[in-house]
This record gives C-alpha cells, structure tokens and sequence, in this order.
C-alpha cells in the first residue's frame, strides 16, 4: 500500500499466474504446449532483418489479420489481434461490459474474468456449475437485465465443452449484449462458435496462439465478430496503445498459421496423451473430469489435493492448485509430453501408494 497510489488501484486484486520457474523441472501448471511451434517459426527468427526494427509496426496488423482471416473463413474487418488474447479480453471489458448492470459469469471459469471487472468497475453475477461441472448456460441466459455474457468454452478450469448447438441455444436467448466465448482451449477437441459470428452479431470469440500454437512467450491473441465489435475494440486499442502486435511478432504469427500440419500433428499428440492420461489417473483412484481441452481436472478418492500438490512439487513436477471454494481439493495437469507424464504417474504411484 502506498500513498502514491491511486484510490482505485489500493482496491485491485490482481490476477496471480502459475509459477515460471527456473530450476529444471517438470512444468504442468500453466497449460503450455509441450511441442515446440512450427518450424517456419525458426526460420523467421533466424532471417529476420534487424533494421526492420527501427519502424514501428502496421497498427492495423493487416496481414495478420488476413491470415486468420482466410484460417477461420471470416472477412479481415471481423478479425481483432494484440498482446495475447489477455489483452483481447481486458479491451472487450471496456468496450461491452460496462453498461452498469451485472456481468454474467459461471462461478468457476478463467479467473482473470474477475480481475478485469474490477479493474474496470463491472459488477458480476456469478452463476454456479450444474451438477455434472458444466457451465450453466439455462442460467445465464435467464439472469435478466444484464452487462453481457463471458465464459470459456473449453470452460478453465474444468475442461468440459459445450457443443455448437448448444451454444447457439444461449445465443438466441441473449441478443442485447455482447456473448464473449473465450476458445483458448477450442483446438483440442471443442467445436468453435466462429461460424455463428455471421449470424449473432452479438457474438465475440477470442483465441490465442498461445496453446494450441506453441506461442505463449510471444503474446499474440485475437478477437472475431461481427465488424460493428471488432470496430469496437479498434476504439479502446488505439485509445490505449496503437501497436499491441510488434513486427516480430506478425511475422511468427504469420508462420505459425500457415503450418496447418504440424499443428494438426501436435494436437492430435496432445489429445491422444491426454485420453491416456485419463485412464491411467483413474486406475489410480482419480476421479477426472471430461476434458476436450490440454489440461485435465482431477481429484483423489482419498489424497486431499493441497497434498498431492506439494508431493509432486518435492518430485519435480508442477501442477495448479486453486485456493478456491469447491475446487480446494482438486489439481488442474497440463498435458504434457508422454515423458512427461509417465514421469507424473509414477510421482502419483508413490503419492497414492
Ligand atoms: C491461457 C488463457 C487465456 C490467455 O491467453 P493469452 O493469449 O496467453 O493471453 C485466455 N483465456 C483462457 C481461458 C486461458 O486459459
């Protein structure tokens, strides 16, 4: 606390992510790709001209823009980028939440969701998981006079997935503000809404390449909706920082799409480590959430979660665990290499032993 400080910013909470370490370890906790990105990535790092960085970047990012664009068969005018999809979010905040009513939100969902609505004076109205830990969608549409909708599908923690059609239900129902689906984890088995984006105009989808492209470190994320949102956001951008995306950064982007095969190869590796998983946790006494995303959220029968976290941590392996009500006893794994993980399941062998 200091006295330099505005009032406002005494009252933040601000979000606290998963542990980068730096001694060599086994790192699960913060849903990063265990495969390195394409390898056109490379090649742009190693050829690019450094006398490119004396300009700015386009503040546009017009060809990324296009290259996602022509990836999610959208025009450019419906594609938003900047500084991780992070971003992308804290600039949706401003421009569709702050309408003075409650925002609608699951009670267990990214939990940078309510760190923004702080930040920007949203109230929110926290609606809890049905019984089988799936995002109450009956209950968001049904909240009433209302900010808007934000939730992840792959829903963050849980992994669980709601379908298109089922998505599409919700999108029928709330028409007057912004539904924002958060896909980071869409990649790994979901279905996108990206298609429903032509016929809801209300409708914003965020991605990032940070998880299913190899690229948390460079900071690249993405909006696409309607052009009347995405014209939006442009508003709050370049009232705040009018080059999110830097040069390198377009060209990596730019490179890590085109690859469409290596990308296929190391989600189809994810998923199939991840079923794997799944069954060897449970021959352990696990009980595991259905996942379609690259982490999974798991609980013992017998071994308290907060245990098991500190156990594997002296082993040399991180995973999450929320300080959380109702998810205390859980760990959030990341699905790493099958090395990986063959590494974790023998820890939890001693753990659960
Ligand atoms: C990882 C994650 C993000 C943030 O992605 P960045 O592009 O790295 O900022 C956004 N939403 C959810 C649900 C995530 O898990």
């Amino acid at each position: 606390m200091s006295q330099f400080w505005s009032p406002a910013v005494r009252e933040l909470t601000p979000y606290v992510p998963g542990e980068q370490p730096t001694e060599q370890v086994i790192k699960l906790n913060t849903n990063e790709n265990p495969y390195p990105p394409a390898p056109g990535v490379g090649e742009v790092l190693r050829h690019y001209s450094t006398n490119h960085l004396r300009l700015y970047p386009d503040p546009t990012s017009a060809a990324l823009c296009n290259a996602l664009a022509s990836t999610y068969g959208v025009t450019a005018g419906q594609v938003f980028v900047g500084n991780g999809s992070d971003e992308v979010l804290a600039f949706a905040f401003q421009a569709f939440f702050c309408h003075g009513a409650p925002l609608d939100v699951p009670s267990i969902t990214y939990s940078f969701y309510p760190v923004y609505a702080k930040l920007y004076g949203v109230e929110l109205r926290q609606h809890p998981l049905n019984a089988r830990w799936e995002v109450d969608l009956e209950a968001l549409a049904d909240a009433g006079e209302s900010s808007g909708v934000i939730f992840a599908n792959p829903n963050a923690p849980t992994g669980h997935a709601h379908s298109l059609a089922a998505l599409e239900a919700l999108l029928t129902r709330v028409t007057e503000r912004v539904v924002l689906v958060d896909e980071a984890y869409v990649d790994f088995g979901a279905e996108s809404v990206v298609s429903l984006t032509e016929r809801y105009p209300n409708l914003l989808v965020t991605g990032t390449f940070s998880k299913s492209r190899s690229l948390a470190g460079l900071r690249l994320g993405y909006a696409i909706g309607s052009p009347e949102l995405i014209e939006g956001l442009k508003r709050v951008k370049d009232s705040f920082n009018s080059y999110p995306v830097d040069r390198l950064a377009e060209q990596v982007g730019l490179a890590a799409l085109e690859d469409t095969d290596h990308f296929n190869a190391c989600r189809d590796y994810v998923i199939t480590t991840r079923e794997r998983t799944r069954t060897r946790l449970e021959a352990l006494g696990f009980e595991v959430l259905p996942s379609q995303a690259n982490f999974l959220l798991v609980q013992h029968k017998i071994y308290a979660g907060d245990q098991l976290f500190v156990g594997l941590r002296e082993r040399g392996i991180i995973v999450r665990h929320f300080n959380k009500a109702g998810l205390s006893n859980f760990l959030r794994i990341t699905i790493g290499t099958d090395d990986e993980m063959d590494s974790l399941i023998e820890a939890l062998e001693v753990l659960c032993g």
